[in-house]
């Protein structure tokens, strides 16, 4: 268990039921954080994880919703506040992937991960800006990627919806930095989980190839940069992008 440093702060974290955002929820509720576990289709995985949290001794709350629909992110906030008397931490985790060349990708493909994505993002932080404006406290941490950054084929519409977060974080950033919340972006490389699972073993080895750490990233290791990120040593850091990549695409 780490330091209890988030203690008496309520969290959310979207597509909270596998993967990163299941660590990040651990790694919140370790710290002392109350969590809403957030996801859609895998919403039977944040009910398990909000179970096991609080078999830890964490303090957790499972909720069925989409983060492309605002009524259904604005009773996210709604229900955390009631649980936990606030909301201080956003992490915009859920993301999806539909992955094709430019020549060959669907309307569909384009407008589902944009929808998700970026949108996603848009909602969910909209969802909670009243509440964390007003408590003049709050930290948002979005997940992006490091081809938001650096492009990459095959990739098109994934990489321009995670472009579009960085620019969505910085805007964000400057109009509540008043208000003390920040909002800051992670852009993980390479990182072991069931979406990366897909990937054929030649592609994971090219990949290994350009990675100077020399090892894929574990969930843990953006769970750590997102509690950073969250904690009080980072109250002056906002609309920044922190690379989580072993040193690919410096
Ligand atoms: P996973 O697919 O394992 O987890 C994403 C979660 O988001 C799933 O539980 C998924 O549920 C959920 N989700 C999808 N759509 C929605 C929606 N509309 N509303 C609510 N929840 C939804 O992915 P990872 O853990 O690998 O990735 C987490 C984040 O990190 C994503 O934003 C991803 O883009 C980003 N990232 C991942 C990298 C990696 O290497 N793994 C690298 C860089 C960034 P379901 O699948 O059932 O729809």
């Amino acid at each position: 268990m780490s330091d209890r440093i988030l203690s008496g702060q309520a969290a959310i974290v979207t597509g909270g039921g596998r993967g990163i955002g299941a660590e990040i929820c651990r790694t919140l509720a370790d710290a002392g954080a109350a969590v809403a576990v957030t996801d859609w289709g895998r919403y039977e995985g944040a009910r398990q994880l909000a179970a096991e949290i609080d078999t830890r001794g964490g303090t957790a709350l499972a909720i069925k919703a989409d983060v492309t629909s605002l009524e259904q992110m604005s009773d996210v906030a709604t229900r955390t506040k009631e649980a936990f008397g606030g909301i201080h931490i956003l992490v915009n985790n859920a993301g999806i992937t539909r992955d094709n060349l430019v020549m060959r990708m669907s309307e569909d493909d384009w407008a589902a991960v944009i929808n998700v994505n970026l949108k996603g993002v848009f909602i969910s932080t909209k969802a909670v800006l009243r509440t964390m404006t007003k408590q003049r406290a709050g930290r948002i941490v979005n997940i992006a990627s490091i081809v938001g950054q650096i492009g990459n084929a095959g990739q098109g519409n994934y990489s321009a919806s995670k472009a579009g977060i960085i620019g969505f974080t910085k805007s964000v950033a400057k109009e509540v930095a008043s208000r003390n919340v920040t909002c800051n972006a992670i852009a993980p490389g390479f990182i072991q989980t069931a979406m990366t699972d897909q990937l054929t073993d030649e592609v994971k080895e090219k990949m290994l190839a350009v990675i100077p750490r020399g090892r894929f990233g574990l969930p843990s290791d953006v769970a750590q940069a997102v509690l950073f990120l969250a904690g009080t040593g980072a109250g002056y850091i906002t609309g920044h992008v922190i690379q989580v990549t072993g040193g690919m695409g410096m």
